[in-house]
């Protein structure tokens, strides 16, 4: 389906206003999909349709496979979600444990099973005959900002009348701005990773062949965290304790953030990135509230979690 705007109308019998939340979100679309052009004459592709799988220069959603978790207790605050998880990662945190989402070589033989990836499609369709018992579907991966069709789905979802959650590592502000620009791509809950002090973020980067839309910096998450705070959207933070953190990092961080919760976890190791971090000893409840503690003393609201 395409829309051709005029001043005067939309084509095909339909009110431009009764089409502006569509095409407002498919106009904030355009620099993903390479759309251009002014008011007369603009083509946009419709959302909605996107969505559903025609997503012709952008692939649509049928054409990811992503993992998903059916029903999930945990993932969303005060709901029962389901949970995508996205491949792919512009991060290489050496403690990461999901190597399998993040890498892009499969690195066992059960990384290689593809009866663990569904379609995208497929696991909205399911997702949609559940909507009864699920109160949300949160986006997370890898890194769930990396999937350009974003938007479009969050709308899908949306219009499933379920929340979203977005759990994104802050390394993709440009992704964030979009989904800001309406309230039907808007997610309704963001989880933000900070881990180790801005400047320390080189730690985690990816090698020099990432593009400069995704690189890791120090900027992007500070950008990140600041269109967070100033989004209205209900946030959290995240932390994991873990063995090489430090007070400095956490003084650094509380600087990126407001009075939302700001979780702590403990680190297990354990199929780490790096094998190396096997080797460390895990995190306790101590070393989770040394952090706690560092975080409340700063005026923040941190959280053992
Ligand atoms: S950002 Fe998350 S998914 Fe990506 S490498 Fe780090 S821990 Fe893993």
């Amino acid at each position: 389906m395409v829309f051709r705007v005029r001043r005067s109308g939309v084509q095909g019998g339909q009110s431009l206003l009764s089409l502006r939340p569509v095409l407002r979100s498919a106009l904030a679309q355009t620099n993903q999909t390479g759309y251009t052009g002014g008011v007369r004459g603009f083509k946009v592709k419709c959302m909605k349709q996107m969505a559903q799988g025609g997503g012709g220069a952008t692939g649509g959603v049928s054409s990811v496979k992503i993992s998903l978790r059916k029903t999930s207790l945990v993932d969303y605050p005060g709901k029962i979600a389901s949970v995508l998880f996205f491949t792919g990662c512009n991060m290489r945190c050496p403690w990461c444990h999901n190597r399998e989402l993040v890498l892009p070589e499969p690195t066992s033989a059960r990384d290689a099973d593809p009866e663990e990836l569904v379609r995208l499609d497929q696991a909205l369709a399911h997702i949609g005959k559940r909507r009864n018992v699920l109160g949300g579907v949160v986006l997370s991966g890898g890194e769930p900002s990396l999937y350009r069709d974003l938007p479009a789905l969050i709308w899908r979802i949306k219009e499933m009348e379920l929340a979203v959650k977005l759990d994104t590592n802050g390394m993709n502000p440009g992704m964030l701005e979009k989904l800001f620009q309406t309230k039907e791509t808007a997610p309704d809950y963001i989880a933000l990773d900070l881990k180790l002090a801005p400047l320390r973020y080189g730690e985690m980067a990816l090698d020099v062949r990432m593009s400069a839309r995704t690189l890791v910096s120090a900027d992007s998450l500070r950008k990140s965290a600041e269109l967070i705070r100033n989004s209205g959207i209900a946030h959290e933070y995240r932390t994991l304790a873990l063995p090489t953190i430090t007070e400095k990092d956490i003084a650094a961080l509380a600087e990126l953030t407001d009075d939302a919760p700001w979780y702590v976890r403990a680190f297990r190791p354990g199929n780490c990135l790096d094998p190396k971090w096997d080797d460390f000893e895990p995190s306790n409840a101590r070393d989770a509230g040394a952090l706690v503690d560092a975080i409340q003393a700063l005026g923040k609201n941190g959280v053992s979690g």
